[in-house]
């Protein structure tokens, strides 16, 4: 019996139907284990409907963490590849504004030349000719391979290739309990929103992938896993005041990236830490404060007809004081450890753009665990288009 035969006794539960749950699902199927995704809401309800949309270069990270940026690298590069219908890769202009920004410019290419990414300065006139709305007392600004991702699409794709192939997502469906026999997993207690039915699923594997509701999720497996929401606001005005992803050329920061995303401009984002990633309310003045932050990149933002604002909470690995700024956006895989139990794992960080790299890492450690050589095939595998997700679920 081969390692992909073994595979297919694994029954793998997924918990959450985000970007991440949605990768993972797609790489442990394309590796031949039985798995069956759980989310308790309709699909991309949590983060991953409610992020800036921004497909990350990598140039924003890559003076404070140059491996980060070289994993956004990679992963633009393969994304492009394999879910083209997803990404609009408009590119980016990082903007220097100020003497300071002059400064770290110098620190920014070096960074980004260091982790792989193409970086190019360019004079304002060229960057106006490019975008005519922005600030045209900018400095000078570079150029980057920054995208937008659709953030509905993306997941789709990869739920539908998943499907395709035989795996199974079960919406409005919470995972209340994550049951154990002698330190092992055993399944996972599952209330039904739609049958207001409570059933129990069978498991050998559960991964957990709520986003910032893993820390609640890991507390039902009797796991305390150290994660922070950190909660963020958007504003959107109607029209495509850019094309292109336009930054501020400093130190990562907030209210300073606007993200063109299909009819709309996005500024983001503010940033705050939260008890609660159900609970949280759009602070009114963040709107305004952002609106602000908007017009000294893109002069007449504000006077742009108002579209939405909303929050949501990126789920940090890590806990700490303050907003959260200090931890990194990187991603880190929690395996069973002494404490918790076999079989239990969790996916934490990240990004929307590293979502692939996070389901593989975690694919890996799955398959190490389970003594399977199985390698990853999903850097090299195209996605079928989102549409076929509901083409076969209606079929
Ligand atoms: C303000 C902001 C801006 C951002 N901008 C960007 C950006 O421009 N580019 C980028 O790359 N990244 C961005 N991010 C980061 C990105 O949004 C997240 O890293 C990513 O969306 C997380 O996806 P996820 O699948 O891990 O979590 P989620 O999308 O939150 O998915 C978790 C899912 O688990 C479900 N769930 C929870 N508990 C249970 C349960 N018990 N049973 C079943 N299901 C459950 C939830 O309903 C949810 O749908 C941003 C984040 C924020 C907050």
């Amino acid at each position: 019996m081969g390692d992909r035969d073994r595979a297919r006794d694994v029954h793998v539960v997924i918990v959450g139907g985000g970007g991440t749950g949605a990768a993972l699902l797609h790489d442990l199927t394309q590796r031949g284990f039985r798995c069956t995704l759980f989310e308790r809401g309709e699909l991309t309800s949590g983060t991953t409907g409610r992020h800036h949309g921004q497909l990350h270069s990598g140039a924003r990270y890559a003076v404070g963490d140059v491996e980060i940026a070289r994993e956004c690298a990679q992963e633009v590069t393969i994304l492009r590849r394999i879910a083209a219908d997803s990404i609009e890769m408009n590119y980016g202009l990082f903007l220097a504004l100020s003497d300071e920004d002059e400064v770290y410019g110098d620190a920014f290419a070096a960074a980004c030349e260091a982790a792989g990414i193409p970086v190019r300065r360019i004079a304002v006139d060229e960057a106006l000719r490019y975008e005519p709305r922005i600030n045209p007392r900018a400095r000078f600004a570079y150029v980057v391979p920054d995208g937008t991702i659709d953030a509905y699409r993306l997941p789709l794709q990869f739920l539908a290739s998943a499907t395709a192939h035989g795996a199974s997502v079960r919406r409005f469906c919470e995972v209340t309990r994550v049951d154990t026999t002698q330190g092992a997993v055993t399944g996972v207690c599952v209330f039904d929103y739609t049958r207001h039915d409570e059933e129990i699923c069978p498991a050998d594997v559960v991964i957990n992938a709520a986003g910032p509701w893993a820390g609640q999720v890991a507390r039902r497996a009797g796991v305390d896993l150290p994660v922070t929401p950190a909660a963020g606001t958007m504003v959107a005005v109607r029209g495509r005041i850019c094309n292109m992803v336009v930054s501020h050329l400093h130190p990562p920061g907030d209210g300073d990236i606007i993200v063109p995303q299909r009819g709309l401009s996005i500024i983001g984002s503010t940033q705050w830490e939260t008890d609660d990633p159900d609970g949280m309310v759009t602070p009114e003045g963040d709107i305004e404060w952002l609106r602000m932050r908007a017009d000294e990149l893109l002069p007449g933002f504000s006077d742009e007809p108002f579209h939405a604002a909303w929050t949501a909470a990126r789920p940090l690995a890590g806990r700490s004081a303050g907003g959260g700024r200090a931890l990194s956006r990187g991603f880190t895989v929690v395996a069973p450890s002494g404490e918790g139990p076999h079989g239990f794992y969790s996916v934490v960080g990240g990004k929307a753009t590293t979502l692939r790299a996070m389901a593989q890492a975690v694919a890996d450690r799955v398959c190490h665990d389970l003594r399977l050589d199985i390698p990853g095939r999903t850097h090299a595998t195209p996605l079928l288009v989102h549409r076929e997700y509901f083409r076969r679920s209606i079929a």
